[in-house]
């Protein structure tokens, strides 16, 4: 993974956070961890920033806005799983 990788998924990350509402990328891992079902997650195609709740382990979730295998749970964006 090259560093434009990681900083695009920062943007992902960051632009998560701002759909689901939360102001910092701590609050949402935090209400992520409080409860152990389905997790927020965003499609990382360029363009698309269509969000889904997903298993928390998920890193090829189905996107039906631009019908990709796209959509990535936020703790694997965050690289925590
Ligand atoms: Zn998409």
């Amino acid at each position: 993974m090259s560093t434009i990788a990681l900083s695009y998924k920062a943007v992902k990350l960051m632009k998560l956070c701002d759909i689901e509402g939360f102001q910092s990328l701590d609050d949402l891992l935090l209400v992520v961890a409080l409860k152990d079902s389905a997790c927020p997650a965003i499609c990382i195609t360029e363009g698309c920033d269509h969000t889904a709740n997903m298993e928390p382990d998920q890193d090829q979730g189905f996107c039906e806005a631009c019908g990709g295998n796209t959509v990535v749970s936020v703790l694997v964006l965050a690289g925590l799983i």
